[in-house]
């Protein structure tokens, strides 16, 4: 049986890895976009996979795309909560509106999926959901209150989420990426880059590739051992 598999934010960076590692696998995919139509169409031209666009903050939103996917493509058994944006700035300068949004994006994400897809999964016997956290929600970060405690909330909302899902089949694990090639990092500049980089152990950022197969795995049928769980892929940046 070819089961659905869901890739918020999947049309590029870390997203696009994943979606792909999750096809190789044989899953049919499909990604959720937030409206960058251009890197969207590009996706698919590329890769073949279907791109649907909403908001995951916004709850209707994402109640109805959700919807449309399971009637067009088949009942959704694999979400991946990718989707995330940063807002940065040290608190004396972050706007009320910088720290909404982006725990209504990055946290608020994860709350609106899982509640258009969870009970299904539990119904059929059989789910993988993963949240992508960072290294950030692990270990803090200068100048992001906001991002730092959205995906430490992912972390949490992982592990009480997984209590839930453990008897019914359904997996619930997070990954915590250290600092990965793709546009969001590219927006960091070079001279803190350069610092940051020189804090990883393996000398280098990683690769969405890397995420991807961590991602592969925890979906997998003979991941159904591991749930409630956070991996680390970091080049050993934190050690948690
Ligand atoms: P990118 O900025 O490269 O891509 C973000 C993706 O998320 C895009 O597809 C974007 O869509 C989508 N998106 C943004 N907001 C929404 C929304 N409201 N609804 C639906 N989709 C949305 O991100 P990365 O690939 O770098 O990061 C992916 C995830 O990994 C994020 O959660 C990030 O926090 C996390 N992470 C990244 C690290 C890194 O080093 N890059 C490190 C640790 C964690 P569109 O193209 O339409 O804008």
């Amino acid at each position: 049986m070819t089961r659905v598999a869901i890739v918020t934010g999947g049309t590029r960076g870390i997203g696009e890895a994943i979606c792909l590692a999750l096809q190789e696998q044989g899953r049919t995919v499909v990604a959720n976009y937030a409206g960058n139509e251009e890197k969207a169409k590009a996706f698919t031209e590329r890769t073949g996979i279907k791109a649907y666009r909403w908001d995951v903050g916004d709850h209707e939103a994402t109640m109805e795309g959700c919807a449309r996917v399971a009637a067009e493509v088949g009942a959704i058994d694999i979400v991946v909560n990718n989707a995330g944006i940063t807002r940065d700035g040290v608190l004396h300068k972050m706007s009320f509106d910088d720290w909404n949004e982006v725990m209504r994006i990055n946290l608020g994400g994860c709350f609106n999926m899982a509640k258009a897809t969870f009970q299904g999964m539990r119904d059929r016997g059989w789910g993988r959901i993963v949240n992508i956290g960072s290294i950030n929600g692990q270990a803090g970060q200068y100048g992001q209150v906001n991002y730092a405690a959205a995906k430490s909330g992912i972390h949490g909302f992982t592990k009480a989420l997984a209590q839930e899902g453990a008897k019914y089949g359904v997996t619930v694990n997070a990954i915590a990426p250290g600092y990965i090639d793709t546009d969001m990092v590219a927006a960091v500049p070079p001279a803190v880059l350069e610092k940051i980089v020189a804090r990883i152990p393996t000398g280098r950022l990683g690769q969405a590739s890397e995420i991807a197969r961590g991602v592969a795995f925890l979906t997998s049928e003979e991941g159904g051992f591991v749930t409630g769980s956070t991996m680390s892929i970091n080049g050993g940046q934190h050690m948690y």
